[in-house]
């Protein structure tokens, strides 16, 4: 009797905490948001939209183009994470809300004052630029609409915006900001460019161009016999910018049953990658078009879906009338309907295996050779595979090529390759080629061998990097030894890439700035000196080549 009572008693306050949980979500999603810019909102990118290798985690608020717009909190709250990195989200805030949320703004070009200093002495206090630090305390408060930092162009951003974030704070789940009530106006459909048509059991696809009237066609009769699914390239655009963004929602309806919806509502950062399987992978690498698929694959557990049914693949046994619809976040929505008709004179293909090897997308897979080695942890492929594995000898560089089948093939998790060496040599390391450029993956001594990691397939081999690092000096001509001036120097490595650089002044670490995408490093002054000073600079490649700079300045 007591076991039932603890049971009814257990029951009730599970359904009470959920109860609670779901009303704090609802909480949470209706708590509105200021507008981080303190003005009307043009978007440069929507929450969801296809990037590479993952989904947009937020919005990209335009900044006229320019760095220096000042940004504001958006909800009371307390700031609970600071991030500097020389690509990614560049100099990035995080704020913290009582309402379960927390705001993130990114691609910063400063803080504010106050915030400023407290990072800069921690960057002095552990001598590193990069820095990821957690506060625990509420020592800075902001109101909704005080000014927390000023706008730039820092990080992987290919030209000055804000990212801007809203992030459920326990899971760190990013939720569509749009939900926030930002306002965004929007009255524009979104544009169905292309569909693709996958004859699934044919081992074949075609991309059809869509037109419009009220609604989209396509011109060409789908004829097929067996599974067939699609996919679909589509943009949305919004009033008062010329910008090309991503869609909210794509629901597929085979007669007027739905059987597939993608929406943008929320994200995680752990299954952010398996928007390349969502995406046609082939023609994004190959076409550079990005197709939203229809469908999906077993080893996909994206949680954008909802409403499947058989995986969004139809059977073509008789004739269906098929329509898809695509939203914005806003409710425009562009509608394309069309007919399948089967065909039994269409006769399906039993694909043949045309490589020795097979990859499963559920074991680990292995090549193990004498001077070659794969390891792939299982869950790395979406699908199983044929294999294509060669060893190449490129005769006019007297190296050994491995070929690791096609750059096009998505791949969910990295692996590791390890290639034997011949002779010890310090500044070897295992190189990708890309476009007959080598790319730099990493160095990793094992034994005889030099292993690195990839998360993409394509031709490897091993490489030597015996070439220091270059140090230029950018503004000698005009340079002041005074406070808020600064000093700067590109850096470069053309081999194996930059892993480290410090700089000394008068003997004493001094912080230097790294934008990665400029290969630029700089130094604004804060301390008083007596000139001259004694400026010196150390900058080491990923093979642990370093190149010395030392000057006497001005
Ligand atoms: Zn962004």
């Amino acid at each position: 009797m007591l076991i039932i009572i603890k049971l009814v008693l257990k029951l009730q306050l599970k359904i009470f905490l959920s109860f609670s949980f779901l009303l704090l979500n609802l909480l949470a999603l209706s708590q509105n948001c200021k507008s981080p810019i303190g003005s009307n909102i043009y978007l440069s990118g929507t929450f969801g939209e296809l990037r590479n290798n993952h989904f947009h985690t937020g919005i990209d608020i335009k900044t006229k183009g320019k760095i220096g717009e000042k940004i504001f909190n958006v909800k009371d709250g307390f700031v609970s994470r600071i991030k500097i990195s020389s690509s990614g989200y560049g100099k990035a805030l995080y704020i913290e809300h009582n309402d379960g949320t927390t705001s993130v703004y990114a691609h910063l070009e400063k803080f504010n004052e106050e915030i400023e200093k407290h990072i800069k002495n921690l960057q002095y206090k552990k001598k590193t630029f990069q820095i990821d630090h957690y506060l625990n305390n509420k020592d800075f408060f902001y109101n909704s609409g005080d000014l927390i930092a000023i706008s730039g162009n820092t990080g992987s951003s290919a030209g000055p915006h804000l990212h801007f974030e809203i992030r459920d704070t326990e899971t760190q789940k990013p939720i569509n900001p749009l939900s926030c009530n930002i306002e965004i106006k929007d009255e524009i459909a979104p544009v169905i460019k292309k569909l693709k048509v996958y004859f699934l059991d044919l081992d074949s696809s075609t991309v059809l161009n869509c037109k419009k009237n009220n609604n989209y066609y396509i011109k060409e009769k789908i004829q097929t016999n067996g599974k067939i699914a699609f996919g679909v390239n589509c943009y949305d655009q919004h009033n008062g910018s010329r910008n090309i963004n991503g869609v909210y929602s794509i629901d597929l309806y085979c007669d007027n049953v739905k059987v597939y919806r993608f929406e943008a509502n929320k994200l995680d950062f752990s299954k952010n990658r398996y928007i390349n399987n969502h995406i046609d992978y082939y023609e994004k690498h190959v076409n550079r078009i990005k197709f939203h698929k229809c469908y999906v694959d077993i080893n996909n557990t994206l949680e954008n879906y909802v409403d499947l049914i058989n995986r969004g693949v139809i059977n073509s046994e008789n004739k269906h009338e098929i329509r898809i619809e695509i939203s914005d976040y806003n409710l425009n929505t562009s509608v394309l309907e069309f007919e399948i008709e089967n065909s039994s004179n269409i006769k399906l293909i039993k694909k043949e295996n045309e490589f020795k090897r097979k990859f499963y997308y559920d074991r680990a897979n292995v090549i193990n050779e004498n001077d070659f080695q794969l390891h792939m942890k299982k869950k790395s492929l979406y699908r199983d595979i044929d294999f294509d594995y060669q060893v190449i000898e490129s005769e006019n560089q007297n190296r050994k090529i491995y070929k690791c089948h096609y750059a096009y093939e998505p791949l969910h998790k990295e692996f590791v390759i390890s290639i034997k060496a011949n002779k010890r040599n310090k500044n070897l390391y295992v190189a990708k080629i890309d476009n007959g450029k080598l790319i730099y993956i990493g160095n990793k001594i094992r034994g005889n061998y030099v292993s690195a990691k990839s998360k993409s397939f394509g031709e490897f081999c091993l490489a030597v990097d015996s070439i220091n690092p270059k140090i230029i000096l950018q503004n000698r001509k005009n340079l002041e030894i005074k406070k808020k001036s600064k000093i700067s120097f590109k850096i470069k490595d053309n081999e194996s890439g930059i892993k480290n650089y410090e700089g000394k002044i008068n003997d004493k670490w001094v912080l230097f700035e790294y934008d990665l995408k400029k290969n630029k490093i700089f130094h604004e002054i804060d301390s008083v000196y007596s000139v001259p000073i004694k400026l010196d600079l150390t900058v080491t490649d990923n093979v642990g080549n370093e190149e010395k700079f030392s000057m006497i300045l001005p």
